[in-house]
């Protein structure tokens, strides 16, 4: 049927008739590929076939590549390339000290390669974290990763679920109950990079609440009131005051009519947690923080002030409290 292979991915069709499918029919359009109608030959009935569409077909944006799937005692089995240690394993291995900006950086582009194909795709990944990112084979003696997981990942505008993202590298957003956007993925990514570089998580909190009052301290501030009065769990963290507590107020110094609640005031399910955090970290604004790393180092050089000052400026476009005004992976 040549009307229908003009529309269909003429290799799959082939590849499928040869096998064990007739393609018979074209039964629609969706979002993520063409349905067709297809004769089994093994079972000798219709059935409907689903072809995706291919991302990234050249293997260019560090992506993991699915190489085949199968069906074995009604488990779906899916085949990847072989990849190496994941980032956390690779900074457990350098002893959770951070790596050096060069990596940092080398890095940080590879993963936004990938974000700016996934978010051209409507795709949320949902889950990054460096569990989630695997050295790949380097491309000549230079160091490479590839993005893995996305059995968390959920298209924009189809958002299922509510309790997504792994704690440490929950965005406002979510910890807030906000309709939510590829620029979840971006907060995460953006708490990665902080976490390549000092080695350890950013908001290792124990409770969400913890999490929240973590990124209140480090980055200043709080999330905008917009957000506060849209999203459906502020009152989880905080009471509104009315519109002019002189306490409390939003990154661009605008007092907010919310208070983040106090640790006697949260209930007692978010307040069970320990009152010293897993890891051991100073409470630092995120300059400082950046800044001074180790912490007992006071000697940069001209390059590791600039480095570090422009890591600063960066992880300040990612980890925006403002879902809208926080940067894209194309402006990143
Ligand atoms: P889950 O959804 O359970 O988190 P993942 O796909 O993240 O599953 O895989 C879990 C772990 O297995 C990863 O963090 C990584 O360490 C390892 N892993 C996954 N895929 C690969 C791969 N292609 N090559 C090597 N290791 C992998
Ligand atoms: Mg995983």
């Amino acid at each position: 049927n040549w009307d229908l292979i003009l529309y269909v991915n003429l290799e799959l069709v082939n590849k499928m008739s040869n096998r064990r499918f007739i393609v018979k029919d074209m039964l629609g359009q969706g979002t993520f590929g063409q349905v067709v109608k297809c004769w089994d030959t093994e079972t000798n009935d219709y059935v409907a076939v689903k072809l995706n569409q291919k991302f990234d077909p050249d293997d260019k944006h560090n992506i993991v590549r699915m190489l085949d799937y199968l069906s074995f005692q009604n488990h779906l089995c899916i085949a990847f390339e072989m990849l190496g240690q994941n980032l956390y394993e690779l900074l457990k291995r350098n002893q959770l000290r951070g790596l050096k900006v060069k990596y940092v950086r080398a890095f940080s582009k590879q993963i936004l390669d990938a974000m700016v194909v996934m978010r051209d795709a409507g795709i949320i990944h949902c889950d990054l974290k460096p569990e989630n990112i695997l050295l790949a084979p380097s491309v000549a003696t230079a160091a490479a990763v590839k993005v893995i997981d996305f059995g968390s990942a959920c298209l924009e505008g189809k958002t299922v679920y509510s309790y997504i993202q792994s704690r440490y590298y929950r965005s406002p957003e979510v910890l807030l109950g906000y309709p939510y956007t590829t620029a979840i993925d971006m907060w995460s990514f953006g708490c990665i990079v902080a976490e390549l570089f000092i080695g350890l998580p950013l908001f290792p909190g124990a409770s969400e609440y913890d999490v929240l009052q973590r990124m209140m301290t480090i980055l200043g501030g709080q999330p905008p009131d917009d957000l506060l009065r849209e999203a459906k769990d502020t009152g989880r963290f905080f009471k509104h005051v009315g519109s002019i507590f002189p306490g409390s107020e939003a990154p661009d110094g605008i007092p907010s009519a919310y208070r983040f609640l106090s640790e006697e005031e949260i209930e007692t399910r978010e307040s069970k947690r320990p009152k010293v955090g897993k890891w051991y970290f100073p409470r630092l604004k995120l300059d400082r923080l950046i800044y001074n790393y180790p912490w007992n180092n006071s000697e940069l050089t001209e390059t590791e002030e600039t480095d570090r000052l422009a890591l600063v400026d960066f992880l300040k476009g990612l980890l925006e409290f403002d879902p809208n005004k926080r940067w894209s992976p194309v402006q990143a």
